[in-house]
């Protein structure tokens, strides 16, 4: 998952983009965010005797026949679009042990390799030690000293900048599936609860290509929750079957093992 992704989950979770937008409020959610399936015109809004608010087809290519529609029923079926998302526990429970149980591999092989980095670090400095004292009892010149230290001390610096990388990746790895995990769980009701902003974030985050027609609201899931989204029946299915929790973050988070870099 890349790095703006990520922070979207973690905005759209904590509410932090509440604090940070001073938009005004939009009477009108989803202007601009549902095309007439009949005709591929957006939606638009007017309010009704001061209080009703509908949304109609702009009619810019010519008379539609779709009928005036009120905002709740938007509401409605929207929450149900992104309710969709919404593992039973059950299956949360299997899938997040899934993850887990990914995540532990990853850190064992994390592991491994900042154990062999730390071991290279403490060869270098036992080097220069041993170096130092070959100076100071006139075996090695000043000038050979200073070139050899400065290169085994720049390699020094490389193990601790990869030590660094493997940590941070680590932890990303896990929390990025499990953060994404509670915004699928949570994001219908999410959406319920929610002002028109920020309604209109959760939407636009999660969801493409959403039309009305014929009083039936379709969209589509953006990456990686049409993944996610897919799956949760494949899931429920083998988890029924006793499959073992194996390899599942592959199935929806194809790119969390991708920032594994070349130097590992
Ligand atoms: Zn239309």
């Amino acid at each position: 998952m890349d790095r703006e992704l990520w922070n979207k989950v973690q905005d759209i979770l904590s509410g932090r983009y509440e604090n940070r937008t001073k938009r005004p409020k939009r009477h009108f959610t989803y202007t601009g965010l549902i095309r007439c399936g009949h005709c591929g015109c957006s939606l638009v809004a007017q309010l009704q005797k001061g209080k009703y608010i509908y949304y109609h087809c702009s009619g810019a290519k010519g008379k539609c026949p779709e009928p005036y529609t009120r905002e709740e029923v938007f509401d409605e079926q929207l929450a149900e679009v992104l309710g969709g998302l919404r593992f039973d526990d059950e299956v949360l429970e299997w899938v997040t042990g899934a993850l887990r149980a990914s995540h532990d591999d990853e850190k064992r092989y994390d592991d491994e390799v900042v154990a062999r980095l730390r071991a290279e670090y403490d060869k270098l400095q036992q080097r220069i030690d041993a170096m130092y004292v070959d100076k100071l009892d006139g075996r090695i010149d000043a000038a050979f000293f200073d070139r050899k230290s400065a290169d085994w001390r720049s390699e020094q610096q490389e193990c601790l900048a990869t030590i660094a990388r493997h940590q941070n990746a680590n932890q990303t790895y896990f929390d990025e599936g499990v953060q994404l995990l509670e915004l699928a769980q949570k994001a219908g009701e999410m959406f319920r609860t929610q002002p028109s902003n920020q309604k209109r974030r959760l939407l636009g985050f999660v969801l493409s290509n959403c039309t009305w027609e014929g009083g039936e609201l379709t969209a589509t899931y953006r990456q990686p929750f049409d993944l996610l989204a897919k799956n949760v029946l494949e899931f429920s299915q083998r988890k029924r079957s006793g499959e073992p929790e194996t390899a599942i973050s592959e199935i929806w988070l194809p790119d969390l093992g991708s920032n594994q870099g070349p130097n590992d």
